[in-house]
């Protein structure tokens, strides 16, 4: 038996709006979902869940018609489960592990774990009590999923915590990143609540490292829990990157969503919107650009990778979601020089097919240009969505604060950095990941400043 198939918006509808495309479950397709589940007694689907959600445990609630509690299941371990059902790339970590898919398809555990936590949040969502006040204080610099996901560990353990953003929202990528047709804002918000009601602080406008410092923060602060991201973009390093009219990914999305240039001039961020769009990149930042585009009327959207689609970093579903949207895909193909007209726009770019060669040091099939297949291709707007890197910010303002390959902040296996009482976690660390691992560092990292302490409060204890 398959699982059901999800309700999508018309893909010719869809790229006139910018609605959530995937509808979700009804209660029907999702109780009978949930009936597939084997209710394995040694669950591997676990295993590939780094917020440990007991997954047997929420589908057995929906599968007994019981979605509140299905939705209290998750939030045990999970603070965010209704961008994690929409966003998570689940078929490489749950469900790869489901036995189902030894024989067809794997159960659908984020489509479940979607259902149950729009069915809570369209009830109002109820607050877990927390644990008494301990009495010290955490701050946790950025609100993306890292640094939300450990504010709320740490406030159910006692902890009192703050939140500093340096945005006007809270939420990171998810708000400003992420489509609203992939995840709406207001289920962002809604999680956001979520986590403010556990009784986190969120003190938005606030860059640390310009209004205040870390080692500010450590005077009043118990803990420090970076969660600052990857929100440096990287270039192409090829002639005319400056020409008008070429974006990083970040500056195109955060206009379009967080800015919501798509409703200009009654929201004051401009976009150019083009005809002819063209997207460097192979992962979900350059779907979601190219995707954006086509959304705010670009007629022709190009995605140019320099190595073909079974090598894309991006989600097969949004890969085929871009398809029926009529993204086209330039694969094997690299750009090497952009070029302008006399008021320095965009008018084209240069580029150079590729050839697959020998694995480079990331395990990834290194491309090689072939001489000869030099072609121009025509653009009036370039978005260039190759990843990003931390922020040099935090490092630089932040005494004798370590940091490692390509301006990340490195940590032991707890989470700590190499200065006491200072923990990291997220893509800071890692560079570019998902929201899951952000989320997973982060509950790591929550576990051992509240051990850290705990430790603390026993030392200071023995000594009155
Ligand atoms: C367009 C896009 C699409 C993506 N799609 C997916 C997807 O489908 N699935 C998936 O799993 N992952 C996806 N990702 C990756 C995922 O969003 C990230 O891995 C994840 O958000 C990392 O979480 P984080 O909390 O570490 O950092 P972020 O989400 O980047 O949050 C960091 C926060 O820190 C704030 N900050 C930075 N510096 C400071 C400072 N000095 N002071 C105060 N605040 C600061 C930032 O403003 C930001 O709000 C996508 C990323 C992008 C950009």
């Amino acid at each position: 038996m398959s699982r059901p198939l999800m309700l999508e918006q018309d893909p010719v509808e869809r790229v006139k709006n910018f609605d959530e495309v995937a509808l979700g479950y009804t209660r029907e397709q999702a109780v009978e979902e949930a009936r597939r589940c084997l209710q394995c007694k040694k669950p591997q689907c676990i295993r590939g869940c780094p917020v440990e959600i007991d997954i047997p445990a929420f589908i057995r609630e929906i599968a007994e018609e019981n979605f509140e509690a299905a939705a209290m299941e998750l939030k045990k371990t999970n603070s965010l489960p209704a961008i994690c059902g929409r966003v998570c790339p689940q078929e490489t970590q749950c469900e790869i592990e489901c036995v189902l898919g030894k024989k067809d398809e794997p159960l659908a555990i984020g489509r479940l774990e979607r259902f149950a936590a729009d069915f809570e949040l369209a009830r109002g969502v109820k607050t877990p009590k927390t644990a008494p006040p301990t009495g010290f204080k955490v701050a946790v610099l950025g609100s993306g999923p890292a640094g939300l996901t450990a504010a709320a560990d740490l406030a159910r353990m006692g902890h009192s915590v703050t939140i500093f953003e340096s945005l006007h929202e809270a939420g990171g990528v998810l708000i400003y990143g992420i489509p609203e047709f992939r995840l709406p804002k207001r289920i962002v918000k809604a999680e956001v609540e979520f986590v403010r009601k556990l009784g986190v602080e969120i003190k938005l406008d606030t860059v640390i490292g310009k209004t205040t410092t870390i080692d500010k923060l450590m005077e009043e602060y118990d803990a420090v829990f970076i969660a600052s991201g990857a929100g440096l973009p990287s270039f192409l390093g090829i002639e005319n990157e400056n020409l008008n009219g070429v974006y990083s990914a970040n500056e195109f999305l955060t206009r379009v969503n967080l800015m919501k240039a798509y409703r200009f001039p009654e929201y004051d961020t401009p976009i150019k919107k083009g005809s002819n769009v063209i997207v460097v990149g192979g992962g979900n930042v350059a779907m979601d650009a190219a995707r954006s585009a086509r959304r705010l009327g670009a007629e022709n959207v190009t995605i140019i990778y320099r190595r073909s689609e079974e090598e894309m970093p991006a989600r097969n579903e949004e890969i085929e979601r871009a398809k029926e949207e009529g993204i086209h895909f330039k694969l094997l193909t690299n750009p090497t020089r952009i070029n302008g007209d006399e008021n320095n726009w965009i008018t084209s770019i240069e580029c150079i097919n590729t050839k697959l060669c020998e694995p480079d040091e990331t395990g990834r099939l290194r491309p090689e240009p072939i001489p000869g297949t030099e072609h121009t291709t025509p653009a009036d707007i370039m978005i260039i969505a190759i990843g990003t890197t931390p922020n040099t910010l935090i490092p630089t303002t932040t005494k004798n604060l370590q940091t490692g390959k390509k301006n990340t902040i490195p940590t032991d296996t707890t989470g700590r950095t190499n200065r006491e009482k200072i923990y990291a976690g997220g893509d800071v660390v890692t560079g570019t990941a998902t929201v899951i691992s952000a989320m997973g560092a982060a509950k790591t990292a929550a576990k051992n400043i509240n051990q850290y302490l705990q430790t603390k409060q026993q030392k200071s204890h023995r000594k009155i």
